[in-house]
């Protein structure tokens, strides 16, 4: 095949999509006057709950600040110990640090990438107060087994699934599991804005009002100061796009499972480890992860056959310089630094073409050809 170039994803496509949708709620938000809270936020944040099938939604600035205030509206801080997995994006254990706790980590299942609920126990201490499982790459983790240990120590469950909207545990919505879900909606998760933006979903009204009064600078009503609060809205602009992006997150969602298909079917025969998902879950693919032992090799000549590539994560957070202080040495967490070595995602969004994919298995069949490996 003649040269393509391919980016990892997509961003221009699906906005050139509903482009004259997108335009028409962006007027109506700057002709209402009302550009931050007011109807377009309280729309969308109902639509999301109905989405997910929670009581409430409550938009905020960003994924991170969905993850730190339910936190912090929890009564989580100094002292506390929170678990999660070292495979992940940083705000994952970031947002542990921020309130003062402290971050417990627990290696990965080498198959799925998410946290191993056989090693969750062992991390326990009296100060455990919570887990924060993270639905990787778009597949739910073994919900289940995380809620039997939950409920023995009476932790709660706050899931990070800024990766994984519309994803579904046994037929249930990713978001809705624990006793909130926190979702983001920065450009290239798979429901993304066009800015920051993030949504806490939970059935517990209690936290859902304490998150709206901590959002608003912790007053309710407005300049009457119950908490020491946050600056941390949704906008109404990309509410009003993200209202018109949900209606369709199920096709493009089912999109990427059809694409992450194809690539399963072409790249077969290939010496790559291609993602696993359990039968349990659907996995919406917010990336496609794949495992080689030459990644950079690889990764650079795909590049030079115009192939974009990222890998996801590079540290494990457990590695990472600001974690120094919490003495954990590397071989602490092997299948995480196994994995923070081999895996790297290929191009893959909701109007890739069959074509396209085509000319990336033809470019990795041609890689490990030359490697006397196929
Ligand atoms: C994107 C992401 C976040 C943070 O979301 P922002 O909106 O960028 O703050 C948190 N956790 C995971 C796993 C993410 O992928």
């Amino acid at each position: 095949m003649n040269k393509m170039n391919i980016p990892l994803l997509d961003l221009k496509a699906q906005y050139y999509s509903i482009k004259e949708e997108l335009r028409a709620s962006v007027e109506q938000v700057l002709e209402s006057g009302q550009y931050i809270m007011g109807p377009f936020v309280k729309k969308f944040e109902e639509e999301i709950a109905d989405y997910c099938n929670t009581k409430y939604a409550i938009g905020v600035a960003n994924g991170t600040d969905a993850l730190l205030l339910t936190l912090d509206a929890l009564g989580i801080g100094s002292g506390d110990e929170v678990i999660t997995t070292p495979f992940t994006f940083f705000a994952s254990s970031e947002v542990i640090s921020k309130v003062g706790a402290t971050p417990v980590f627990v290696d990965i299942d080498p198959l799925t990438y998410n946290i191993d609920v056989n090693k969750i126990e062992d991390a326990i201490t009296e100060k455990t107060k919570a887990i924060i499982p993270v639905h990787i790459f778009g597949q739910p983790v073994n919900f289940g087994a995380i809620k039997e240990i939950a409920d023995k120590y009476n932790l709660h469950i706050v899931e990070d699934a800024c990766q994984a909207i519309g994803s579904k545990y046994k037929g249930r919505q990713a978001g809705s599991l624990g006793i909130a879900g926190c979702f983001s909606f920065f450009p290239t998760k798979n429901l993304g804005g066009y800015g920051d933006g993030g949504i806490v979903v939970t059935d517990d009204e209690q936290l859902a009002q304490k998150i709206q009064v901590l959002r608003v600078h912790g007053s309710n009503p407005k300049y009457y100061h119950s908490m020491v609060g946050y600056n941390s809205r949704l906008d109404a602009l990309q509410a009003a796009m993200l209202s018109v992006k949900l209606k369709y997150i199920d096709a493009w969602n089912q999109k990427r499972a059809e694409k992450a298909n194809f690539y399963n079917i072409i790249l077969k025969d290939t010496p790559l480890v291609l993602p696993f998902c359990e039968e349990e879950n659907q996995h919406v693919y917010h990336l496609y992860i794949v495992q080689t032992d030459y990644r950079q090799e690889l990764m650079d000549y795909l590049k030079e056959h115009g192939i974009d590539t990222g890998v996801y994560y590079p540290v494990p957070l457990h590695l990472q310089e600001v974690y120094n202080n919490l003495g954990y040495k590397k071989g602490a967490f092997p299948i995480s630094e196994q994995m923070a070595e081999r895996t790297f995602a290929l191009p893959l969004f909701p109007e890739i073409s069959n074509k396209q994919q085509e000319y990336v298995a033809e470019k990795i069949k041609m890689f490990y050809k030359k490697k006397g490996e196929l």
